[in-house]
């Protein structure tokens, strides 16, 4: 997983500007703050992670002569904003607090970070809806954080639903502890680079299920199960489970974490209104955010 802080890490550092995604936004924004001799820290949820991570190919990109994957390409605008000095950490944000002149960016691992001004740039992946079920076993054995709750299926069967490199590297940190891992994919591929799936697939304990519906997470006190359709015969099936982690993407802007101190659209849209009104400290980029007097918003995707 590469996280190697404990629960209560409390970094001392004070930085000039925290980013939160490292997509092509969150890159871009940390080589002009940190090529302009900002102290940069870049917080990002997985390696191979965001819109520009799950894509195979590209190819028309200016300036890189591809064919190439997105993991690739985001590594070059990753290493580019290294270059300047920007620092990328690994580490989901679940919490913020603007209240006061430096800000706080919590991390889902315990984390506090502490910066001077914040951008936000953490796409438009998050889901919509929930599975039967999901709400009900919250803390009773569903649960969206492999760091935090892992180590509570010690030797227990569980299942990982996910569907790119995020889910994987989840999944991997789980099956350190539990004893098997099914690792429920609802489509027919997983969205990582092969490398990355190649190494997951060689782990003894996990088991991979692709083209599986959720149908619903069952149990009494605590999960017992969840049930699957395998879409390729329609066969239900019941997979007897203590644990049921969810990593799956949307297409909803990924701001919960901002909760409620930035102005939003119904669509979770951050809006501005006009450079006047722009909070000196906060910043947004483009692919979750809106601009009032430009034009709409796609409530689907969050864009421009
Ligand atoms: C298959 C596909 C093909 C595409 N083709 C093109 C194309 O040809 N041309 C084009 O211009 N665009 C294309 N796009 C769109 C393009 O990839 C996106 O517009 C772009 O990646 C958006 O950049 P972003 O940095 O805003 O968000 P993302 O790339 O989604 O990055 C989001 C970042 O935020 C991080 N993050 C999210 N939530 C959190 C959190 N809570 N805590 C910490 N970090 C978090 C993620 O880890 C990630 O690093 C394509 C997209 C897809 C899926």
């Amino acid at each position: 997983m590469g996280v190697g802080f404990g629960l209560n890490y409390q970094p001392e550092e004070i930085y000039d500007v925290i980013v939160i995604g490292a997509g092509p936004s969150g890159s871009t924004a940390a080589i002009y703050t940190a090529r302009a001799g900002l102290k940069t820290l870049v917080l990002y949820r997985a390696e191979a992670d965001g819109a520009l991570g799950v894509t195979q190919k590209i190819e028309n990109y200016p300036g890189v002569p591809g064919p190439l994957s997105g993991f690739d390409l985001l590594k070059i605008m990753r290493e580019q904003a290294k270059s300047f000095g920007a620092q990328f950490v690994r580490g989901k944000v679940i919490a913020t607090d603007f209240s006061e002149e430096v800000k706080k960016v919590f991390t889902i691992d315990g984390r506090e970070f502490r910066g001077k001004a914040v951008i936000v740039a953490s796409g438009a992946m998050e889901r919509a809806n929930k599975f039967k079920g999901e709400e009900e076993f919250l803390g009773r054995g569903v649960s969206y954080c492999g760091v935090c709750d892992a180590a509570f299926f010690k030797d227990q069967p569980v299942a990982v639903i996910g569907e790119d490199d995020y889910g994987i590297e989840e999944a991997e940190f789980i099956a350190r502890f539990a004893s098997k891992v099914y690792f429920v994919v609802p489509g027919s591929k997983i969205k990582a680079p092969p490398e990355i799936i190649e190494e997951f697939e060689s782990l003894k304990n996990v088991e991979i299920l692709l083209r599986h519906r959720v149908l619903e997470i069952v149990g009494d006190q605590l999960v017992k199960g969840l049930k699957l359709k395998d879409v390729a015969n329609q066969e239900e099936k019941l997979l007897e489970v203590n644990g049921v982690f969810i990593f799956l993407g949307g297409t909803k802007p990924s701001v919960d974490f901002l909760m409620g101190q930035v102005d939003m659209t119904e669509g979770d849209c951050i809006v501005e209104r006009g450079d006047d009104d722009l909070r000196p400290w906060s910043f947004r980029s483009w692919r979750c955010s809106l601009h009032q007097y430009k034009t709409g918003c796609d409530s689907r995707r969050g864009r421009l």
